[in-house]
């Protein structure tokens, strides 16, 4: 089973719920897909085996064979390559990679070379196979070193995904072909207002899912009147808890902190296997 650990918005404690369900189950494979920020490693404390640098193809134009026909960016939906005055303009961070551009240029003036977007990290930690994506510091675009990281897991392994916080590509590219999705949120107006966005997500992409809500014993009750009316599973809540947070702080998971959170992590998974079945 694949389950994915996502959050509408950054902070939420999307991590530590990833982090702790994997610990609790061991034996599984964890994939930091938060490639931006990726910071499972903390808690987890991997040994690293092998560091994979990942490149993607883009265009490259050697202006003395170009003509400026246009070819190239007539061609281009995506608006990532222009000819302005003379000139070739290129915008790596719309570039999807597609290779059209060197198709169509009726010169040949156009070639692909590499550039590196970031590495893949693989590593053991206990009995967790470890895989973490980290983006080049400046890059843009992370969708294909997050799909790196999924090709290279194994689909054999029950998995936990961290996602990348948000609703945008980056979070699509982690929880597609997901058994579950986990939404984990807080009861305040930005945590539902994300959560619902993070739903319509999820939804779209047909995706089995529940909500975890952090800090569960903070703020208002709309994210469970939200979950009640739209008949939303909320699969566990975690309260705000002083030696949580200083556990986090220091790097330390729950469930070495608490222990008692080792069932109720293993009953979370127990009731995403009954969602599923
Ligand atoms: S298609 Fe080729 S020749 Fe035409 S503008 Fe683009 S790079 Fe230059
Ligand atoms: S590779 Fe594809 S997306 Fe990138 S500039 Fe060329 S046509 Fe556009």
């Amino acid at each position: 089973m694949v389950i994915s650990v996502a959050s509408g918005k950054g902070g939420t404690g999307k991590t530590t719920v990833a982090v702790n369900l994997t610990l609790s189950l061991g034996n599984v494979q964890f994939l930091d897909c938060d490639v931006e920020e990726p910071n499972a490693y903390i808690f987890l404390k991997p040994k690293i085996t092998y560091i994979q640098p990942v490149g993607v193809l883009v265009p490259q134009v050697d202006e003395k064979k170009c003509t400026y026909c246009g070819k190239c960016a007539k061609f281009c939906s995506y608006n990532a390559i222009a000819v302005v005055k003379g000139k070739i303009l290129f915008f790596p961070e719309l570039c999807h990679n597609c290779g059209g551009c060197t198709l169509v240029c009726p010169e040949g003036a156009i070639k692909e070379v590499t550039q590196q977007r970031g590495v893949v990290k693989e590593g053991v930690a206990g009995s967790i196979n470890f895989i973490q994506g980290e983006l080049t510091v400046g890059e843009a675009v992370s969708p294909p070193l997050i799909r790196e990281v999924k090709k290279i897991a194994n689909n054999n392994q029950t998995t936990i995904i961290d996602v990348p916080p948000g609703t945008s590509c980056p979070v699509v590219e982690s929880i597609k072909r997901s058994d579950f999705c986990i939404l984990v949120t807080e009861p305040t107006p930005f945590g539902l207002n994300d959560l619902t966005l993070a739903v319509k997500v999820v939804r779209k992409l047909k995706i089995p899912f529940g909500v975890i809500i952090n800090r569960a014993n903070v703020g208002d009750k709309k994210v469970d009147e939200y979950c009640k009316s739209e008949k939303i599973s909320v699969l566990m809540r975690i309260p705000m808890d002083e030696e949580i947070a200083i556990a986090y702080s220091k790097g330390i998971p729950v469930i070495e902190a608490k222990p008692e959170y080792k069932e109720e992590f293993i009953a979370l998974y127990r009731k995403i296997e009954e969602l599923k079945s």
